[in-house]
């Protein structure tokens, strides 16, 4: 017999939208495929050993179980639990412990969550990783990536002071006039949904993740984003948001001023031309039409705008870690992050 190198607990949920035997099996199936998917389990040299299986109390708790079993997971041991009723929980929650032992070497879980489902209960929150850094830095791209690694969400703040700006710029009104743009901030909706870990902004009930990532926009938001209004309704809404779930937030001021106590935080930094080279390509690979020395002049207006604004201008906090992605490939920069992350646990 072989020795076990390593156990590993994956974690895995998702949501369903009604309690029944036909949508509990559907979302149990594809997301237990998509946890052996993501973590190799037909890989010889891993085992499931046991999977734990817990439904929250609004579903029927029998069915996952069944389930399992009719997809062939007979060897592992299966065990089903009923949540018990959690203040704030994520309600219609099917959720997955796969234990498996690995006998070739050490496993890095990757956990997954899908349709509404989150990385952890409420009541178990922990902490919040803070990225802030000037436009084109990589920010966005970084944060995914170190969530998806950590099992946890992102939350990108640009993205809902981009949706202030769409909506100002809609309504064709002057930016500079902060009565006007606070009248229509009171009667606007942003709301921040996540869906298979990806985040959808919502204005005022439409999902506008792709009309704000025109180049308009982004002068739009740098532009709102000066407003004390703007800044101090959205830093509430984000401040509610990390409240309930452990995430990645990136932004400009998040160690500065939204999370000042976050457990973790970076400074991401690059010089200005490997910055516009990274918007342009993304601009040209989206299919917008623009040239390099646009997008390099946007990324400096951008930088002067977001570091001389009076209310939260963009710095490093004292206590971030300065990295420069300059020479660096997004999974270094990753890397080194997680480095310090499990050096400081
Ligand atoms: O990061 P992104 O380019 O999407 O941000 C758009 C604009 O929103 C930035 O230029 C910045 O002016 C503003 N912003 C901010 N504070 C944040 C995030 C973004 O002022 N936390």
């Amino acid at each position: 017999m072989r020795a076990i190198i390593d156990i590993t607990a994956i974690r895995g949920a998702i949501t369903v939208e009604h309690d029944n035997e036909e949508e509990i099996t559907a979302a149990t199936k594809e997301l237990m495929n998509e946890i052996a998917r993501k973590n190799d389990l037909d890989n010889p040299e891993k085992k499931i050993i046991s999977i734990l299986i817990s439904t929250t109390p609004d579903l029927t708790s029998k069915y996952p179980a069944a389930v399992l079993r009719a997809m062939g997971y007979n060897d592992a041991a299966l065990f089903s639990s009923l949540e018990p009723p959690i203040k704030n929980s994520l309600p219609m929650c099917i959720r997955l412990m796969v234990n498996v032992a690995s006998y070739a070497g050490m496993l890095e879980p990757n956990h997954v969550y899908l349709k509404k489902a989150q990385t952890l209960r409420p009541d178990l929150v922990r902490y919040s990783i803070a990225i802030d850094g000037p436009s084109g830095a990589g920010k966005s791209t970084i944060a995914t990536m170190l969530a998806n690694k950590l099992g946890i969400l992102h939350l990108d703040t640009g993205a809902m002071y981009r949706a202030v700006g769409l909506k100002i710029l809609r309504l064709g009104i002057d930016f500079s006039d902060e009565k006007a743009v606070d009248e229509v901030l009171q009667k606007t909706h942003i709301d921040i949904e996540f869906e298979n870990g990806v985040q959808n902004v919502l204005l005022d009930g439409e999902n506008v993740n792709i009309q704000i990532r025109v180049h308009e926009v982004s002068q739009a938001a740098a532009k709102v984003s000066t407003l004390r209004c703007v800044r101090t309704a959205l830093v509430h809404a984000q401040r509610k948001i990390a409240k309930k779930y452990n995430m990645v937030i990136d932004g400009r001021d998040i160690g500065t001023c939204v999370l000042p106590d976050a457990k973790y935080k970076f400074f991401l930094t690059a010089n200005d031309e490997v910055r516009a080279k990274r918007r342009y390509e993304e601009l040209k690979n989206a299919g917008q039409k623009i040239d390099f020395e646009t997008v390099l002049q946007d990324i400096k207006k951008r930088d002067i705008m977001d570091t001389t604004r009076e209310i939260s201008p963009l710095r490093q906090a004292e206590d971030a870690i300065l990295v420069d992605s300059s020479n660096m490939t997004p999974s270094e920069v990753v890397e080194k992050m997680l480095d310090y992350i499990k050096e400081h646990l």
